[in-house]
């Protein structure tokens, strides 16, 4: 049987190589005569698998001793309310950037908790650029600020880290986390649901600074406190086990690529060859600001859009799925994670220069 490609943008496409050695430790985890699916997450076995995870994605994101990794659940969208349960800490407000879909979805949130200042925001262009950091009106008392580095729907990323002085920045990289170095440090929190960028739906991720734990909203449940799960090594109660083994099976598989700095290579090549392509085409367009691209989320339009549906279909009979872009933009839209090979992006491109030829 033939992979396809996946152009997804969650769940996506992991690496073959992480199938195939899940495929085959299936029915007998290192001799355990049992599947990680079926352990005790207590037992010696799993625990070795989450520390091993652990300490990989930490080696892997070079993340300092004072920031605690929670192994969690409920996706990217339950950290939109327990961020602003755990971390406004008495203040009165937070200040949120709006850059399109995904903020939109943490700034409602929040504001069931406090008072929200959006400080910046890209709707006046249709959220198709990230707006300068001279723009953004921030406030010194916020409890914090938070931004979403990569919207996944509009296809517009942060090549930049905001600053925002003594104010702890928060940051939702669902969907480009490790596909680049970051400095962890200038973080107080991050967070990434798995399913985009790490391994299986049903995993979620967040980096948090220490100082920032332990001073939650009163009557908050205690799976809603991160305090709970830094104080029980994320095992308070049954964590997501096999999401948890599969994202250790990527962080060995990315270590083995040559870390993050490689990855970022990898990932600069393959956007790089597809926004070249737009560029040049009297067809199909990018949408986005060309210094606000995502290297991850590339959203395009045909200029008949009447053809949508047959280019879809082209693309399905070679191999290429989950193309159509979101409802809310349109078009299309190719996500090119890192577990995407550079050969899926070369066979989309060489499939869209095809269907200009024919039909532009
Ligand atoms: C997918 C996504 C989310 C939502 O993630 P869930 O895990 O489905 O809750 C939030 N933010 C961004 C940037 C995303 O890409």
């Amino acid at each position: 049987m033939a992979r396809v490609f996946n152009f997804s943008a969650g769940p996506a496409t992991l690496p073959e190589a992480v199938l195939k050695q899940a495929a085959e430790e299936m029915l007998d985890w290192h001799g355990s005569g049992q599947s990680v699916m079926e352990m005790s997450h207590r037992g010696k076995e799993f625990m070795s698998i989450a520390a091993q995870a652990e300490a990989d994605l930490r080696e892997l994101m070079a993340i300092p001793a004072n920031y605690k990794v929670l192994l969690l659940q409920g996706g990217a969208s339950l950290q939109f309310a327990m961020i602003p349960i755990n971390l406004l800490r008495g203040k009165a407000s937070a200040d949120y950037v709006h850059t399109g879909e995904w903020a939109k979805k943490a700034i409602k949130e929040a504001k069931q908790y406090g008072q929200v200042n959006v400080a910046a925001s890209s709707e006046d262009k249709s959220f198709t650029y990230a707006p300068a950091q001279e723009t953004w009106k921030l406030d010194k008392d916020a409890a914090y600020v938070h931004y979403t580095a990569n919207e996944t729907i509009g296809g517009v990323e942060f090549h930049w880290v905001p600053q925002t002085g003594d104010v702890p920045l928060v940051c939702d990289m669902s969907s480009n986390i490790l596909s680049r170095p970051v400095d962890v440090s200038k973080y107080g929190l991050i967070y990434a649901g798995a399913q985009k960028n790490i391994g299986p739906a049903g995993l979620t991720i967040v980096i948090v600074r220490e100082d920032l734990i332990g001073q939650v909203l009163p009557k908050t449940p205690v799976m809603l406190d991160y305090k709970t799960h830094a104080e029980n090594e994320s095992m308070y109660n049954t964590p997501p086990t096999y999401g948890i083994y599969i994202a250790g099976l990527v962080f060995e598989w990315l270590k083995q690529q040559g870390g993050l700095a490689a990855m970022e290579k990898h990932n600069r090549d393959k956007a790089a060859l597809l926004y070249a392509f737009l560029d040049q085409s009297r067809f199909f367009v990018s949408p986005v600001a060309k210094a606000d691209r995502s290297l991850m989320n590339v959203p395009f339009t045909l200029k008949k859009a009447e053809l949508d549906e047959e280019f879809l279909k082209g693309a399905k009979s070679r191999g290429m799925i989950q193309l159509k872009g979101h409802r809310s933009v349109g078009g299309m839209r190719a996500s090119i994670y890192n577990a995407m090979p550079v050969e899926g992006v070369r066979a989309l491109v060489d499939y869209m220069k095809e269907f200009e030829a024919k039909h532009g």
